[in-house]
């Protein structure tokens, strides 16, 4: 049997880097990935047959766990009737309305295959609506790999130091204006410098590309207030909080009705989608009904729609989200325990959490810049010899599952107190 080591030289050969997405190359906490041959509830069995704990998900999909029963048999029961027809389908009506009974501010929405093409296509329906460029971004939020985004970006972009990307256009990086998190006087004063100009302020509600933090109360009313009176497109990016926090994402939570929301991630179900949605009028200027264009060979793929289905499906007859909120908190309450007395900020929402190796609070990128992350890439690399598999990176959310038992979470809570006990 090939080993870990052993492929990821022979990959390095053929694919830049190894990966084919940064953050997997482990640049952010040092040493070499491992290769994955299976993966069942949230464990995962590697080509060197190491058993580990689960908390990345594949970023996020995962919500029932790997290999989930139901959306496995959803798979092979569609694909057995042909992968692609470049049609309309009957799935992707099913999904469509899955979507808008889910969250209430989606009433037209359009599939596709990434997150990434969500928001893109996001900002371009923004500008086509509006008439106007320059669009609106916080620190640290990460929305994909799109040109007009990857300015102080988050996530991988962030791990490798070069949140604003080579190859981006600085005519493009212009229209672009980055602010704080949690500073409504930015956003008033962005708006004032730039008046008539803004057509989309695009955010996470609950970032989670730079580690976990929270909208301070009101920071996300007020957004949605000046958008309204400026004439901005308020746009969530929901590719990991939707239908993962509540059923209607964040903006359930939080009760806000954004104009357009980007969504990925959960409702793939393990596969290539993403979607994005909001306002009838605002969707109404896609091509072929207007003229902002939009396209997608494989979006609405059947495949992709039968997981997406057959996990939010299995989600709402489970009541998937408050089996997450009891397991969240079952996490919260071992981790406060073993890190008490230590210079570490815990943060958790729903089935999301990361632990910063510095004191709080962490309210947005400056601060959660100043983790200490040679130590936490200690810790990190400890819990993996451990068999617990956490976030390769300092700046990236954790993810629980259903599948995780309080057994798991028991022995987690062990391992990562006897290796924070080797770090401090
Ligand atoms: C993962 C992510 C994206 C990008 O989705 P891809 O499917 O990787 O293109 C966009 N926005 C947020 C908030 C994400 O977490």
């Amino acid at each position: 049997m090939t080993t870990s080591r052993q492929l990821f030289e022979i990959a390095k050969k053929r694919i830049p880097g190894g990966v084919n997405s940064p953050v997997r190359a482990f640049r952010g906490v040092g040493g070499e990935p491992f290769f994955v041959k299976s993966a069942s509830g949230c464990r995962l069995t590697t080509v060197d047959d190491d058993v580990l704990i689960d908390f990345v998900g594949t970023w996020g999909p995962a919500i029932l766990g790997h290999a989930a029963e139901p959306v496995i048999a959803a798979v092979r029961e569609t694909a057995g009737r042909g992968l692609s027809f470049g049609t309309p389908n009957p799935l992707e009506i099913e999904m469509a309305e899955t979507i808008c009974r889910m969250v209430p501010s989606v009433q037209k929405v359009r599939m596709v295959n990434s997150g990434t093409e969500a928001t893109m296509s996001c900002i371009r329906l923004a500008r086509g609506f509006t008439g106007r460029s320059k669009i609106i971004k916080f620190e640290g939020c990460y929305h994909g790999h799109v040109d007009s985004l990857l300015v102080k970006a988050g996530s991988g972009a962030l791990t490798h130091g070069n949140p604003d990307s080579a190859g981006v256009p600085e005519a493009l990086a212009r229209l672009t204006v980055t602010l704080p998190f949690n500073n409504p006087d930015a956003i008033a004063a962005a708006f004032a410098a730039n008046p008539g100009e803004i057509a989309a302020v695009i955010l996470e509600p609950v970032p989670a590309n730079a580690g976990l933090y929270l909208p301070e109360p009101h920071f996300l009313e007020n957004l949605r207030d000046i958008c309204t009176r400026e004439g901005a497109v308020l746009i969530f990016d929901e590719v990991m909080t939707g239908f993962r926090l509540a059923r209607g994402g964040a903006q359930e939570i939080y009760n806000i009705t954004p104009d357009l929301t980007a969504m990925g991630k959960v409702i793939g179900g393990g596969l290539p989608v993403g979607a994005f949605g909001g306002r009838a009028e605002i969707m109404d200027c896609l091509s072929p009904d207007g003229p902002v264009y939009q396209a997608g060979t494989l979006s609405g793929n059947p495949i992709a729609m039968a997981a997406g289905l057959a996990q939010l499906r299995e989600m709402e007859r489970t009541d998937g989200w408050s089996t997450l909120e009891k397991t969240g908190a079952a996490f919260e309450a071992a981790t406060r325990e073993v890190i008490q007395g230590l210079p570490l900020t815990f943060q958790r929402i729903g089935s999301m959490f990361c632990l910063y190796f510095r004191e709080g609070p962490v309210r947005n990128l400056q601060e959660a810049m100043g983790s200490d992350r040679v130590r936490f890439g200690k810790f990190f690399h400890g819990c993996l010899s451990d068999g617990i598999y956490f976030a390769p990176s300092q700046f990236e959310a954790g993810f629980l599952c259903t599948a995780h038992s309080a057994a798991d979470i028991q022995q987690t809570a062990e391992i990562v107190q006897k290796n924070l006990a080797r770090v401090f």
